[in-house]
């Protein structure tokens, strides 16, 4: 059984002062949730005053972008030591902000996914088609392209412990979520193509999220489908009760 996954990428919202409110709330509205795995991803300058408040609680710590440098001459980025060390478990990569913003590509997201297990964090790894790609029936191929060319040189227990989120760019901060159906079929196709790639012990472990327009009235649709393990959360994240709403929804996977 996959543990379910919920994180929040809070982007680039909340000062660390509203970091530790918004964290502080949310801890109190999840304390006694079980059985889901609940992380939250603030802005790099909040994540030690987000780790100080979440300590010897239920929700955990992920960064949202790693340099594949560990030091050096890289002004203005983070490192996989230097995230590792504020706290963090987990690291978001391959966001398609950082794809269309940023110019991530398949090969800088294979340097980053390499730093991130180095320094002992897990990557939670972002694959998904635009809408012009959805609408040119490409959604499959610009998958399997994302998949492989993020996992690219990886070993089977490496991948095994990896998160993948689907997340379509079309249902990201649009409010047009994928229908269950739809999200279910592209995450039926990456685990075919973990075991096509790696073995079926791979592909029936790896965790996979669904991200775009996730809330807590459609994460119980969501999260019943049986290649979906969780999701990926933006804008719902940045309010503790939607966010608890959603980590409170994905229960239902575990109790049935
Ligand atoms: C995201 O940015 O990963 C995301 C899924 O955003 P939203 O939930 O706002 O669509």
């Amino acid at each position: 059984m996959r543990t379910p996954i919920i994180a929040g990428n809070w982007k680039l919202n909340k000062t660390p002062h509203e970091a530790i409110e918004l964290v502080t709330e949310l801890k109190r509205e999840v304390s006694d949730v079980e059985g889901v795995d609940i992380v939250v991803c603030p802005v790099a300058v909040a994540l030690t005053d987000v780790n100080d408040v979440v300590r010897d609680s239920n929700i955990e710590l992920g960064a949202q972008n790693l340099f594949w440098e560990d030091a050096g001459a890289f002004t203005g980025e983070m490192s996989g030591p230097i995230i590792k060390a504020a706290g963090c478990k987990y690291v978001i990569i391959g966001h398609s902000e950082r794809r269309q913003y940023f110019g991530e590509t398949n090969e800088t997201v294979n340097k980053r996914i390499r730093a991130a297990l180095n320094s002992g964090l897990i990557p939670i790894v972002c694959v998904g088609e635009s809408l012009e790609e959805r609408e040119g029936d490409q959604t499959f191929d610009v998958v399997r392209d994302h998949v492989t060319g993020a996992l690219s040189g990886f070993t089977a227990d490496e991948v095994a412990a990896m998160v993948i989120a689907y997340e379509p760019v079309w249902a990201i901060g649009t409010g047009k979520t994928a229908t269950p159906d739809q999200a279910q079929e592209v995450h039926q196709y990456i685990r075919g193509l973990l075991k096509e790639l790696y073995n079926e012990e791979v592909s029936g472990a790896v965790r996979l999220q669904y991200g775009g327009s996730v809330k807590p009235d459609n994460i119980e649709e969501l999260i019943a489908q049986p290649d979906i393990d969780g999701a990926l959360v933006g804008g719902a994240s940045l309010k503790s009760d939607s966010f608890a709403g959603i980590v409170k929804g994905a229960i239902s996977k575990v109790t049935g």
